[in-house]
């Protein structure tokens, strides 16, 4: 007999948790595309998706997954034979990499493995060591989803200026954005892209790409094709110009109601601090279940981590377990292991990762924590106990710095 008949729950770091606002925005049937609503709708994104940015300068909407907007920023910036540097931190900007590679872009690679945030010591050294100037691009990404690392983006931004280097710099946000404090303004990024299912909690379906005037110089060099050239797309009077064709109509919707719900409800910097606090909690339980047994952080130094995700070792043998039990049992589904371990060896299923981007309150990351905490004691899996009043603990200080008005996360009450 099952206990498992209520709502279930996604807590995987992508897709995120749709909001029922949001769902309900796009539940309407299809609407005129040449002039109206839809037109003068679409015109409200762009100013708030760079709020959420945090630039003043230039947005271009695809229909496409985060990989599209990978494939944007290369396209439009870059021509084969250029070279490139690519700073790995874990899975995503590997992937970001070979799809360089596949387009004839030289590219070179600065690996900092699967526990390290990407070094902007040995980025300077590099970028010191490109005499003539060949490197065209810097990429890397913000928060690695697989290893749930955060990368520090100024600090890499200097690191470049340090060396006195010309490269574009190049931000993945895909799974930070909404989530992790970024400015691409002020921290010098000249090319950044997100996808709309993370942060933005909107379903599977849209990226976006924004970029500066150092970019849009890039650009003229470049020789992007008619689909991915953002010039249209971001500036055209011509509303099937902005998308190369028909409008991804009930996304846009969908986004209106999530940027509503981001910018001008809670505002970002108050997301900024809710993120914060949540992943906190879910940090505390994973320390407290690790004072018995082998579960630990994939990144150890808390600092070091995104809010967005959190990618947990358990020792080999577990996460599957628990993955399966809490998704059988309790409804919850939690994410794999990604890129930590090859497939089919011993290591492969001793990690999960706690998606906790986005959509989430209290009631949701109790929810995740308690089902896992449920497992483990069902299926005898060695572990502390607390894990869940640590959790608590943290989640009920932000309600007190909230009210207190003491919490760093500017906007924390507003
Ligand atoms: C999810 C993710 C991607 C890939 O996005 P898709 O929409 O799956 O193509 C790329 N980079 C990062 C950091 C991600 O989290």
């Amino acid at each position: 007999m099952s206990l498992n008949f209520g709502r279930t729950q996604l807590s995987i770091p992508g897709p995120s948790v749709i909001p029922e606002r949001v769902l309900n925005a796009m539940h309407r049937p299809s609407p005129n595309i040449y002039h109206g609503e839809l037109i003068d709708m679409t015109d409200t994104l762009f100013p708030d998706l760079k709020a959420v940015a945090r630039t003043k300068h230039e947005a271009a909407i695809y229909i496409s997954n985060g990989h599209g907007s990978w494939e944007a920023a290369l396209d439009n910036t870059l021509v084969a034979g250029d070279r490139i540097l690519v700073l790995t931190t874990g899975r995503f900007a590997a992937g970001w990499a070979e799809m360089a590679q596949k387009n004839g872009i030289i590219t070179d690679i600065l690996d900092f493995g699967m526990q390290g945030e990407a070094d902007p010591q040995k980025l300077e050294e590099a970028l010191r060591a490109d005499t003539e100037g060949n490197i065209k691009a810097v990429l890397t990404v913000q928060a690695d989803t697989a290893s749930s690392v955060i990368n520090d983006i100024p600090a890499l931004r200097k690191a470049i200026d340090n060396a006195g280097h010309d490269a574009l710099f190049m931000v993945d946000c895909i799974a930070s954005l909404g989530c992790d404090r970024f400015e691409m303004d002020d921290w010098g990024v000249d090319v950044m892209m997100t996808g709309c299912q993370k942060g933005l909690m909107t379903p599977a379906g849209i990226s976006f790409v924004f970029f500066n005037d150092k970019a849009a110089k890039a650009h003229k060099r470049a020789n992007p094709s008619f689909y991915w050239d953002w010039t249209l797309r971001a500036n055209s009077e011509i509303f099937y110009q902005k998308f190369a064709g028909t409008a991804p109509t009930h996304h846009l919707y969908g986004l209106r109601e999530a940027l509503d719900i981001l910018v001008h409800e809670e505002g970002i910097e108050a997301a900024w601090a809710r993120h914060e606090t949540i992943a906190k909690s879910v940090w505390a339980a994973v320390d407290a279940w690790g004072n018995t047994g082998a579960m630990h952080h994939n990144i150890a130094d808390p600092k070091k981590r995104t809010v967005a995700v959190s990618a947990v070792n358990t020792g080999v043998d577990v996460a599957g377990k628990l993955r399966s039990w809490c998704e059988t049992h309790a409804g919850v589904t939690l994410g794999i292991g990604l890129g930590l371990a090859e497939p089919d060896t011993p290591q492969w299923d001793q990690h999960f990762r706690i998606g906790h981007m986005g959509h989430q309150n209290i009631a949701m990351v109790m929810a995740t924590l308690g089902s896992i905490d449920t497992a483990l004691k069902a299926q005898d899996i060695p572990h502390g106990s607390g894990a869940l009043d640590a959790a608590s603990t943290i989640l009920a200080g932000h309600a007190v710095a909230c009210i207190e008005g003491t919490s760093t996360g500017a906007g924390c009450c507003t």
